[in-house]
Parts: structure tokens; C-alpha cells; sequence
């Protein structure tokens, strides 16, 4: 690998505008933005040959994950196995319908679409076939990164067989190893896919309009969101991959606000209303969100308790609040230093997702537990609305643009400097 590899002469970064101008790398070397610390390029070494392995290997681990017992439940001698499929699909089967089809999305279609796109594009790659394809994968993939959410999934199983290992003997299939491999594998994946690397790969580098030191838009000039490339701002769109470009977000301020005051108003009976009732001997008893925190600390399972009620009831409401503080600063500054508001604000947009944990307990505890009169389980009606707010932070995260803090330091540098 040489420097054909990566033959890109400048790029933008995508949280505070800086223009970058890109050396000359070696495989095993890494670019980060010089005034923000954002990771814009890598080059790991046969990154190609890896990528093609590891989404490989998650295709196959997946097909072998829908294909034998995932897991098993018994109690008081009666007992029942379930498929990874099954235990999705018992959601469907009792009218919980938009929930099932959600977790079957970001369960299956999604990474599947991902892994196989990402297989597919470096095999592309590699053989120097079809760029209309590659770029078709390419886009695909950069679409869906954000809502893969099986790590969380996973997670959600262990904390969901911890609430029953007091009632019911658990016993893991082959399946459920398999699930646990194919997560592994698209982590990896996506730790591997660079999209400014990629779209270097497929489109070659990106023509460069002569640039100055400073920020894109004080020069007249855009970073592709999309591929990195550095763009007149009058051209609209960026002629290597095509997509609308903007300088900042249109209204990314009023769309994050309105975002967020409607996650606001479905955290409250996300949190009020049973997110599942349990049936034991005929008896039908809901739980909320809280009661069930309180289960597993009676129980004894202090941490998963502490997991649960951060994830559940502490990161959407934190989320929330910094999310409007952060719109709120771009009004009324404050002394504290934009690199710490962009700490707050990537925070915000890396833990948002782990939220969905409760989802996902309820979907594995509903899959697992249907012993007729006997025993059984079905999600709540703060299932819906607390799946609705984890959606709504998530979008609202990503529709704040963190550039807007930039802008707002350059003004007051330029501010202080005319006062002079
Ligand atoms: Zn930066
Ligand atoms: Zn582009």
C-alpha cells in the first residue's frame, strides 16, 4: 500500500469546518483535525482484506444465528426453545407490530444490508468493477452506520436473563454464541470503514479549489458531508459524489429544539406507564421502567440495577437537557470553552443509543416467556413511546450542527480583535 492508497489533497471537518490540507501517509498512520481532535482519516494496515473477512464471517455468523436454538427457559418442568426469528417474532404475533417490526429492522435488515454492502463494495473494490454499485453500496452503508444496535441488543439479553435467573433455568443455544460472533464481527467492520477513505477508493480524490488556512465557509467553501470533499459553496452539490452540500444544517437549530420538546413529551409516560405486564398463575401484573429497577435491586443484581436505571431514566432526560443547553449557548454564551461544549455534545451522541437496553430486555423477555396461563410476558404501552423517545434524541443529536459553536468563537475572536 503506498500513497495511492489515500491521494486526497485537503478535507473538511465535519464538527467545526476546519479546512485540513492531508499529507502524504503511511499505512498504520492516522489524520485528526488540528483544532478539534475529530478522527478524519485512517489507514490501517490491509484494511481491504480485513473489512472483506470480518463482514464476511458477520454474514455467516448471522445465518448461523437464525439458524439453531438461540435460547431456553424452563421452569417448574415445563419448558420451551426459541429461534433468534422466534423470539422476534412472538412481538408481531401479539399485535405489538411497529415494536417488533422496529427490532426486527435494526436487528437483522439493517446490519445485514451493512454487511453484505461493505463485503460487496470492497470485492468491487478490489476487482475495479461496477462504480455505479460501489457507490450505491458506499451510500448505503453511510445511511445506516448510526442505527446499528446490536452490541446494544446484546447487552439487553444478559440483563433480561439476569431478571429471570430467580424463576426459570436459562440454558444459551448455538445460536445464541453465534449472535454474540456476529455482533463482534460488525463492530469490527464498522471500526474498519472510513467513508473519506472509501469514497477516495471508489471516486478517486476530490478536485480542490485553492484553499487558505481557517475555516470553509470564511473561504467560500463546503465540506461534503457525505465524502469530505472541499466544495465551492455556490456549486450546491459536490461533483464527486453528488449530494446536496450545505455550509451549515438548514434550521438545525429549531429542528433539534423541536425534536427534543417532542422526546420530551413521550418521556413522561415512557416513564409513567407499565413498560410490561407479566402474567403469573392468571394474575396480570404491570411494571414500570422504575419498578423495575427496584426488582433488581431487591434481587441483588446492584449493578445491572445501575446500568438499567442509567440507561433508561438518566441518559434520555441528561441527553435532553444538554441538547437545549447546547442550542442555548448558541444564544447566550457562556465562559465555558467550545472544545468542552463539543466533549458535551459527542458525549451526548455516543451514549444516546444505549438507551434502547429496556427496549430489548422487554422484546427478550416477551419472546422467551409465553407459557399460556401459566407465565408470560408482553411489552407495555411505555415500550412504544419510550422506543419513540431513544428515536427522537438520537435524530435530534444528529440534526444539531456543532459547527455552529465554531462559527460563534471565530465572531467573538473577530469581535475582541476590531475592538483592539
Ligand atoms: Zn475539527
Ligand atoms: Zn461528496
Amino acid at each position: 500500500m503506498s500513497h495511492s492508497e489515500f491521494n486526497e489533497y485537503a478535507t473538511v471537518c465535519d464538527e467545526c469546518d476546519l479546512v485540513n490540507e492531508v499529507p502524504l501517509m503511511e499505512p498504520g498512520e492516522s489524520l485528526s483535525c488540528s483544532r478539534c481532535d475529530h478522527l478524519l482519516v485512517s489507514l490501517p494496515k490491509k484494511r481491504r482484506e480485513k473489512i472483506l473477512v470480518y463482514s464476511g464471517s458477520g454474514l455467516l455468523m448471522l445465518a448461523l444465528a437464525l439458524s439453531f436454538p438461540f435460547l431456553s427457559f424452563s421452569t417448574t418442568g415445563i419448558g420451551r426453545t426459541v429461534t433468534f426469528w422466534q423470539s422476534l417474532s412472538v412481538l408481531l404475533n401479539k399485535q405489538f407490530t411497529f415494536l417488533g417490526a422496529l427490532l426486527i429492522f435494526v436487528l437483522l435488515v439493517l446490519p445485514m444490508c451493512y454487511l453484505l454492502s461493505a463485503a460487496l463494495l470492497t470485492w468491487l473494490i478490489n476487482k475495479r468493477r461496477n462504480r455505479v454499485l460501489q457507490r450505491l453500496f458506499l451510500r448505503t452503508m453511510t445511511v445506516i452506520q448510526p442505527w446499528l444496535m446490536v452490541d446494544v441488543f446484546l447487552v439487553g439479553v444478559l440483563v433480561a436473563l439476569v431478571k429471570m435467573q430467580s424463576m426459570a433455568d436459562i440454558g444459551f443455544g448455538l445460536s445464541f454464541w453465534a449472535f454474540c460472533s456476529y455482533v463482534l464481527c460488525l463492530l469490527k467492520t464498522v471500526s474498519l470503514v472510513n467513508r473519506r477513505w472509501l469514497w477516495n477508493q471508489v471516486a478517486g480524490a476530490a478536485k480542490c479549489p485553492p484553499l487558505m488556512a481557517g475555516s470553509a465557509r470564511a473561504q467560500g467553501l463546503v465540506g461534503c458531508h457525505f465524502c469530505g470533499a472541499v466544495v465551492a459553496e455556490e456549486h450546491g452539490h459536490c461533483g464527486r459524489c453528488g449530494h446536496t452540500t450545505h455550509s451549515r444544517k438548514p434550521a438545525s437549530i429549531q429542528m433539534t429544539v423541536a425534536l427534543l420538546v417532542a422526546a420530551l413529551l413521550m418521556y413522561v409516560p415512557a416513564n409513567l406507564l407499565p413498560i410490561m405486564n407479566t402474567t403469573f398463575f392468571g394474575v396480570s401484573e404491570p411494571s414500570t421502567i422504575i419498578g423495575g429497577v427496584f426488582q433488581l435491586w431487591g434481587m441483588g443484581s446492584y449493578p445491572i440495577a445501575i446500568i438499567i436505571l442509567l440507561a433508561s431514566v438518566f441518559i434520555p432526560i441528561a441527553k435532553i437537557l444538554s441538547l437545549s443547553w447546547l442550542c442555548w449557548q448558541l444564544h447566550f454564551s457562556s465562559h465555558h470553552s467550545t472544545t468542552q461544549k463539543l466533549k458535551l455534545y459527542r458525549m451526548t451522541e455516543c451514549v444516546g443509543r444505549w438507551s434502547m437496553i429496556d427496549i430489548f430486555v422487554v422484546a427478550t423477555l416477551t419472546g422467551l416467556v409465553q407459557m399460556g396461563g401459566l407465565m408470560s410476558v408482553v411489552p407495555g404501552a411505555a415500550a412504544l413511546s419510550f422506543a419513540g423517545v431513544v428515536i427522537l434524541t438520537m435524530l435530534a443529536a444528529m440534526s444539531y450542527d456543532s459547527r455552529l459553536l465554531w462559527d460563534q468563537e471565530e465572531a467573538l475572536l473577530a469581535g475582541k480583535n476590531s475592538e483592539r
